[in-house]
């Protein structure tokens, strides 16, 4: 039996592309409804072809992960798409991101935009930042839609993924993926007017092909959504944290009062910065209190 994977669902259809690049358009089975599975978008499935546009979904393979919002399986990466103006670069909002997407296991990979906007000053900056954030580990580009090389520099990156963008309204996704490509003409939208209410109303969710990656069409996680972890995960989520974290005197370790802890020690020595260390700590606040969920 083929395999493919849903690209695009919408009204009952399933759009399924095969290996060999043909996409047809497939209903489920009763089984699904039976078992509880509704097929999604990104998830690899058997199916039986009827003729050569038309055929059934078989069987759903297992998938690796699950995102509600877009609904999605599958995701391996998520593009942080955070502008270094307007609006301007916030270092609390990025790491509240990097936590919702490593708490997911997801690969996040920083997208600074709009440096053509920046002051010397700025930019000056937001170099900074970017050589701060790659110590850690991540992956940061930094892109103009006005230098269309920059971004060409993203698109290795999406190659054999599944990346969902995400980021604030207004720093630049829409347009990232219109560079990108070009033939589907996204609608953009001033920044006076995309900040104030949500355009993107999107009903269904796409998977666009990017080179040999595949990208969601539709921003995924937001800035409003709750951190889902409770607080002795955090540190996962703070790679620099975790690794220095491991020296600490105490086993399990806050990291945020303890005696001999190696990431208060760290500050120092600037191994850790003071800022990403100051968001551990208000986020530990936010979630302390939470029950454990085992
Ligand atoms: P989205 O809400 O994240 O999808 O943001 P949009 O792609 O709609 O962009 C918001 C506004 O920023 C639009 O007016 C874009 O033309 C503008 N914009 C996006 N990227 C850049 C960039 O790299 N440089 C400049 N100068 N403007 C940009
Ligand atoms: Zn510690």
């Amino acid at each position: 039996m083929p395999e493919g994977k849903i690209i695009k669902a919408l009204s009952g259809f399933y759009y399924v592309l095969s290996d060999d690049g043909t996409i047809t358009q497939c209903r489920g089975r009763g089984v699904f409804r039976k078992n509880k599975i509704t097929p999604l978008v990104g998830d690899n499935v058997v199916y039986q072809a009827e003729n050569e546009t038309e055929g059934y979904i078989l069987e759903v393979i297992e998938r690796h992960n699950e995102l509600i919002r877009p609904p999605i399986a599958n995701v391996d990466q998520a593009v942080l798409v955070f502008s270094a103006v307007e609006p301007e670069f916030s270092t609390l909002l990025l790491d509240r991101f990097l936590v919702l997407v490593e708490s997911s296991e997801i690969k996040p990979i920083i997208c600074i935009s709009k440096t053509d906007l920046t002051t010397s000053e700025e930019m000056h900056a937001i170099q900074n930042y970017a050589s701060i954030y790659r110590k850690i580990g991540y992956e940061v580009i930094l892109s103009s839609t006005k230098e269309k090389d920059s971004l060409y520099n993203l698109q290795p990156h999406l190659n054999n993924q599944i990346s969902v963008i995400a980021g604030q309204s207004g720093v630049g996704k829409s347009s990232l993926l219109n560079v990108l490509r070009p033939d589907l003409d996204l609608k953009t939208d001033d920044i006076s007017t995309s900040l104030g209410r949500g355009k993107h109303t999107t009903r269904h969710v796409e998977l666009i092909q990017i080179g040999e990656g595949y990208v969601a069409d539709t921003p995924g996680f937001s800035s409003l959504e709750f951190l889902n972890i409770e607080a002795g995960e955090l540190s996962y989520c703070f790679p620099e944290i975790y690794r220095i974290g491991a020296k600490c005197k105490f086993r399990g370790c806050t990291h945020t009062s303890e005696p001999k802890c190696a990431v208060i020690e760290a500050l120092s020595t600037k191994e850790i910065e003071q800022f990403r260390y100051n968001h551990y700590q208000s986020f530990f606040e936010e979630i302390k209190d939470r029950k454990p969920r085992y």
